[in-house]
């Protein structure tokens, strides 16, 4: 992954924390010299909002997570799936790499950890041992330690207003305080009962990669080494907690779309062919549709869960262009028993041509369409969402985005087909305001923005009601 841009933060402003007070960068270990307590030492994107102290634990492979103690600060190259169970012992964490769309930033955000990605040098300055502060809203990471850990773990979770049992039929505890639902992103099942204390109105996108990298192997190569049998259990069972903890409220779970430079770091990733360009590359349906039996295998797990009574899962398929590639979806969930007119589905729209095809992939069967920004953005302006260079240039509100999306929804509404967006963009209020005006049926947030979106919606509501009542 290419190094961010160290100078610019997640919403492109230009970051005046990262020179020392006295116009230098503090780098301890170039210099063997210890900055002063409250010295910028290293700056990126702010990824997982929080502040918090602790003790750098450089970790230079995922080996050596075992000496991540609880309130620990890990900094790392980039976080992998098998750093998940130190992340969630971490006080918080810092990356060289990486933007708002990486593995790390997912990840801290839905267990709560206050998170900095994209620093560029964070392993070169930051001293194993030595005390920092870090800002996960702003981006910063200090010398010496502030003495109050704020981060947005469970006990820091809003859960909304207004109990009143739910009468939206979501089966949620909490007020149904909109019109529009306020759906959750959960990547990672451990997060599921975090995610459904916020009282959101189900999960529009839960991502299988995580589950499966989580593995540390391979589909294939899981599946040669523990059968077909094992692979489908194991996403069963992972889907399974964040239905149950959701149930009966909606749960969208999609269909594998890792790309291969993210395989070729597991047990069997030398099999992985060698890309230039994984984003544009060999995955999503592209591969499922190229290899139709290890999809059948997911494809299998959802009817699983359907067979055993878990009617809130939906099934999603990511990155089609066009109604060939939705149909071939349709029917690899024919093939394993699911019926697509009993259950729902739907597909994610993130691809150009998928935008211009939206009429015919709504005239498929499909019950949602799902607006993938983080995709959108990175195709329609041929910005790479890893590339921190041209971070400043990934703009969610670009004119051109936002008019593709309004005509995406405007195209679904007309086909009676459910819209959302699943991107990072939806806990943006700015995008939330713009979506509701658009006519959404749904927005899906992180766990720490959905009290937010939740209230930007109602006010959006509100003013159009109120506009339309006075005209
Ligand atoms: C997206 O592209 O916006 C999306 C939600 O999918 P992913 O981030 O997994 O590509
Ligand atoms: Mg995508």
């Amino acid at each position: 992954m290419s190094k961010p841009d160290d100078t610019t933060t997640e919403t492109g402003e230009e970051s005046d924390d990262r020179e020392a007070t006295d116009g230098t960068t503090g780098s301890e270990a170039e210099e063997g010299s210890t900055p002063a307590d409250g010295e910028t030492l290293a700056s990126g994107h702010g990824a997982s909002p929080g502040i918090a102290s602790g003790t750098v634990r450089i970790v230079a492979d995922t080996a050596e997570t075992d000496g991540v103690d609880e309130g620990d600060v890990i900094v790392t190259g980039m976080t992998t799936p098998e750093m998940v169970p130190a992340m969630k012992r971490a006080a918080g964490i810092v990356t060289d790499e990486g933007g708002i769309t990486s593995h790390a930033a997912i990840v801290s955000r839905e267990l709560g950890v206050p998170a900095v990605v994209g620093t560029g040098d964070a392993t070169d300055v930051l001293a194993d041992g030595r005390a920092i502060t870090l800002d996960g809203q702003r981006g910063t990471v200090r010398a010496g330690a502030s003495g109050s850990n704020a981060g947005t773990g469970s006990e820091d979770v809003q859960t909304g207003a207004g109990v009143d049992g739910g009468e939206n039929g979501s089966g949620s505890t909490l007020a149904p305080l909109t019109a529009t639902q306020v759906k959750v992103n959960v990547s990672i099942p451990d997060a599921a009962e975090r995610a459904a204390a916020t009282g959101a109105d189900g999960v529009a996108l839960l991502r299988l990669e995580h589950i499966l990298l989580a593995t540390n192997k391979t589909p294939k190569r899981y599946v040669e080494d523990h059968g077909e049998e094992a692979f489908v259990e194991e996403i069963a069972a992972e889907i399974e907690t964040v239905a149950e903890a959701f149930h009966p409220r909606p749960v969208r779970a999609r269909t594998l779309d890792a790309p291969t430079d993210e395989l070729a770091e597991l047990i069997g990733g030398e099999e992985e062919p060698h890309e230039h360009n994984p984003m544009l590359g060999y995955r999503g349906i592209r591969r499922s549709l190229k290899e139709p039996e290890l999809c059948k295998l997911e494809l299998r797990a959802f009817k699983r869960l359907h067979d055993t009574g878990y009617d809130n899962v939906e099934v999603m398929f990511p990155l089609p262009n066009d109604p060939t590639d939705v149909l071939g979806a349709r029917d690899l969930m024919a093939d394993v028993g699911i019926d697509p007119e009993k259950r729902r589905w739907g597909a994610m729209i993130e691809t150009p041509a998928s935008i211009r095809n939206v009429k015919e992939i709504a005239e498929c069967g499909i019950d949602f369409a799902a607006l993938g920004t983080n995709d959108i953005v990175q195709f329609m302006l041929a910005v790479d969402r890893n590339n921190g260079a041209i971070a400043d240039r990934f703009d969610e509100m670009h004119p051109t985005v936002l008019e593709a999306m309004g005509e995406v929804i405007e195209t679904c509404r007309t086909h009676g087909v459910d819209t959302t967006i699943t991107g990072q963009a939806g806990s943006k209020p700015e995008m939330a305001r713009f979506l509701v005006e658009k006519g959404i049926t749904s927005i899906s947030a992180n766990i720490d923005a959905v009290p937010e979106v939740r209230q930007v919606v109602g006010r959006a509501e509100r003013r159009l009601t109120l506009e339309a009542a006075r005209s």
